[in-house]
């Protein structure tokens, strides 16, 4: 068996974003692998733990699969300020004679997102509505490239490392079985340090806010890398709670066309066509989402917005909403099977773009979590739950498809559900030993004896 063939049969997916399957990223013949182990999110602690303390695994799974795909170049890109996780990195290369390579980063915001990092390490632009690919490049992460080592050793993604911070007694690192409660995790740190709270899962950034209530309902998945503990009231909680119809309303009574959300957009400084202040003088115009013309350019132009949260949370002075409402769009879109052209606008980088990036501490700042931003976090607790809920849909492609029946007994490690034959997807392993119940999209396994319903 070849390596991409043991990273499917082990349901390896990337762990840093939204988790497209990584056997079927890996392509043959690219020039460039780079493993992004910039952690760009303020307050996200889990690649730095795991640079640090499996630097010597991350190095051997990277050479591995480099050699395995032909790259020419196999470099890990972070943080020139990441002094510990460089010389782990460093020693571990030198003592295995590696050929991987470092490559060092300001301390910027978005620098992890995926066409920021290519053009960092390369000089070269992934094109609008393009990936890494089409520029001679793969991109994973360090949390990925750990799955990979234990991929090739036979042993299937079943657990997670997650930074477990803000609002919390302890901030900790959770060593988690996927499908744990979140609320175990949040018990190793200590739980929370605060009564009226919510919880971001993610970064402060991108992350999406969950209330207390929802809370107990959520478990862990193959793509979280953190969660962080805030107070209800905080702004981003305050800002996710916006319906669409507030976003349009507020974009109509005080939009002042100032136009800094796409000045400090970094898919616009790349040379992308994305404007979002025109797409918000549209919403403007219009005054409701549903009324904007899905193919008018302007609109269309959403599709190429990664999200990354700049223009709402740091750019716009009148706190308004760019982002979500490029979302919405994105959707919209999508649902209506508009896609954008790939390279359609593009044009050279912006001869101001490295004055305009934005450093983490000023993301920590207007985030509203820079109390927290300079925690180490090098404390590590093992969550240990006696029932796990697996859902088949945690990765991009098509949902999992149970192999077992309810009542089956399952081993740690066993292999419980794949996608369907010939469809793109990621199979999915018992976390822990128990028996099998069965649900609509999700599979629960219980050592207790007892049964779910
Ligand atoms: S979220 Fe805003 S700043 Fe980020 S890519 Fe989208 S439009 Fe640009
Ligand atoms: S930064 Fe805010 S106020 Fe300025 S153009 Fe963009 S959305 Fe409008």
């Amino acid at each position: 068996m070849n390596i991409l063939e043991a990273i499917e049969r082990s349901g390896v997916v990337g762990c840093g974003g939204a988790g497209f399957p990584t056997h079927a990223k890996l392509m043959s013949g690219v020039e460039y692998f780079i493993v992004n182990g910039v952690e760009c999110e303020p307050l996200l602690r889990t690649d730095r733990y795991i640079m640090r303390h499996f630097a010597d695994k991350i190095i051997s799974a990277i050479e591995r699969t480099g050699d395995e795909i032909g790259a020419v170049h196999c470099i890990i890109a972070l943080k020139e300020s990441y002094s510990e996780e460089i010389h782990a990195l460093r020693s571990a290369a030198d003592a295995a004679k590696s050929r991987v390579s470092l490559h060092f980063l300001r301390s910027f915001y978005p620098a992890g997102d995926e066409q920021t990092i290519v053009y960092e390490v390369t000089g070269r632009v992934v094109p609008p509505a393009g990936i890494p690919l089409d520029v001679g490049c793969v991109v994973s992460n360090v949390a990925t490239m750990l799955a990979v080592y234990d991929a090739i050793s036979d042993r299937p993604l079943i657990h997670k490392y997650l930074t477990v911070s803000g609002e919390v007694e302890t901030p900790t690192i959770a060593d988690a079985p996927i499908g744990a409660p979140l609320e175990s995790c949040l018990s190793l740190a200590g739980g929370a340090s605060i009564d009226d709270y919510c919880v971001l899962l993610g970064g402060p950034m991108m992350g999406r806010i969950i209330s207390k209530e929802e809370f107990p309902s959520m478990v862990v998945t193959k793509t979280m890398s953190g969660m962080i503990v805030l107070p209800q009231k905080s702004r981003l909680a305050n800002i996710q709670r916006m319906s669409r119809e507030q976003m349009a309303v507020r974009a109509r009574a005080s939009c002042i066309r100032c136009s800094q959300c796409s000045q400090l957009c970094p898919r616009n400084l790349l040379g992308h066509p994305l404007e979002p202040h025109k797409i918000m003088r549209s919403l403007a115009l219009c005054g409701d989402l549903q009324a904007l013309p899905m193919n008018d350019a302007i609109v269309r132009s959403a599709a190429l917005c990664c999200e990354c949260g700049i223009c709402e949370l740091i750019a716009c002075p009148m706190d308004l909403q760019p982002r979500r409402v490029n979302a919405a769009l994105r959707k919209m879109l999508a649902e209506a099977g508009i896609r954008y052209k790939k390279g359609d606008g593009q044009r050279s980088p912006h001869p101001f773009r490295d004055m305009r990036k934005i450093s983490t501490v000023r993301a920590a700042a207007r985030t509203g979590v820079y109390r927290f931003q300079h925690i180490r976090i090098d404390r590590l607790a093992e969550a240990r739950p006696k029932r796990v809920i697996l859902p088949m849909s945690q990765h991009i492609g098509a949902p999992c498809e149970p192999l077992l029946r309810p009542g089956d007994e399952v081993k740690r490690g066993q292999l419980i559900a794949s996608s369907p034959q010939g469809r793109l997807g990621s199979c999915i392993h018992a976390s822990i030993d128990g028996i099998v119940e069965i649900a609509s999209g999700s599979m629960t396994i219980s050592s207790d004896g007892r049964r779910c319903n």
